[in-house]
């Protein structure tokens, strides 16, 4: 008796283990892998993190809205933004997410206020934003549709290193990365759920800051950003620039430190600033990171997941697979 009583408690557990374990995994889609170039094959930087009903969105660069649509994600669903800092490549998708977002049809239908936390500036840049189209919110209000008011609204709010956002078991930890002396402060972020977490690096240089937020990690989304040799000789603007960001060797080193179960590359920065020098290829980062680190590392593309669980698991988009 007492065996069959043993046998249906460890069935039991053995059922509802792997349920937990569903439970607490954070899905991580890449929306944007690309930086300023306007690129067809990345656009701008933009991440999705999605823990039970929570959808959070990192950064709103070009093409957010699209690349929503093609993970059939209703942009009215995303009610929550965080920016890394308000350079015009992270923030050019808000006001299309905003305001397709709340529009009658299936993918809009917003009908809560688009909330928006970032670094100092991100309140003021919203109010503007408010004004700048104001007028097309008060059109579609007083026309068909029936639209909410408070879907129509923005709202920004200006935070500071430390807990930014818990909700439904999610917790959002900003702190401050190294963007250079001007774009001052610039954020990443780290994510926790339950036991697991992501951290985002934003823009930024090799951080200490970062690597102490980010140690042991999961998940690391982090930056990069390669020139030529010649270019870097030539061209003050290009070591300046680079000088902002984070080369492969560098995040080697970075990695090396975090040491994350896995490390992603996004914001794939191939700079030229001479038409007679070309771009460095994508294909060479990864060789180039693998010279200092011989950790797992994949180079990030646009609609990429990332599902951490019990494992680090890597999708590449198939646009069957959201069906
Ligand atoms: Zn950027
Ligand atoms: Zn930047």
């Amino acid at each position: 008796m007492i065996l069959k009583k043993n046998l249906v408690i460890f069935v039991l557990i053995g059922l509802l283990l792997p349920m937990l374990g569903a439970a607490q995994s954070l899905k991580v889609t890449l929306l944007g892998t690309g930086a300023p170039d306007p690129s067809i094959d990345r656009f701008g930087p933009s991440t999705l993190v999605e823990a039970g009903s929570e959808k959070l969105l990192f950064d709103a660069g070009r093409g957010v809205s699209q690349r929503l649509w093609q993970l059939h994600i209703p942009l009215g669903e995303v009610n929550v933004l965080f920016l890394t800092h308000l350079h015009s490549d992270h923030t050019v998708g808000i006001p299309d997410l905003w305001l397709t977002g709340w529009l009658p049809t299936p993918y809009g239908r917003r009908s809560v206020p688009l909330q928006v936390f970032g670094p100092d500036g991100t309140e003021e840049m919203m109010s503007f934003l408010a004004k700048a189209y104001q007028r097309d919110v008060r059109f579609r209000l007083e026309g068909p549709g029936h639209l909410p008011e408070t879907g129509t609204r923005v709202i920004g709010k200006d935070v500071n290193e430390g807990l930014v956002y818990e909700h439904n078991g999610l917790r959002v930890t900003a702190f401050v990365v190294d963007h250079g002396p001007i774009i001052r402060p610039a954020f990443g972020y780290r994510i926790d759920y339950g036991d697991r977490s992501v951290v985002i690096s934003g823009d930024t240089r090799p951080s200490e800051n970062l690597i102490k937020y980010a140690k042991g990690t999961d998940l690391l989304i982090h930056e990069v950003m390669a020139a030529r040799p010649e270019l870097l000789k030539n061209s003050a603007a290009a070591r300046g620039i680079v000088a902002l960001h984070t080369s492969p060797e560098e995040a080697a080193g970075v990695f090396e430190r975090v040491k994350p179960k896995l490390a992603v590359y996004t914001h794939v920065s191939l700079l030229t600033t001479d038409p007679t020098i070309p771009a460095p290829a994508a294909a060479d980062l990864i060789p180039r990171t693998r010279l200092l680190y011989a950790g797992p590392i994949e180079l990030g593309a646009d609609l990429m997941t990332v599902v951490v669980g019990d494992k680090v698991e890597v999708h590449r988009f198939a646009e069957a697979s959201r069906h």
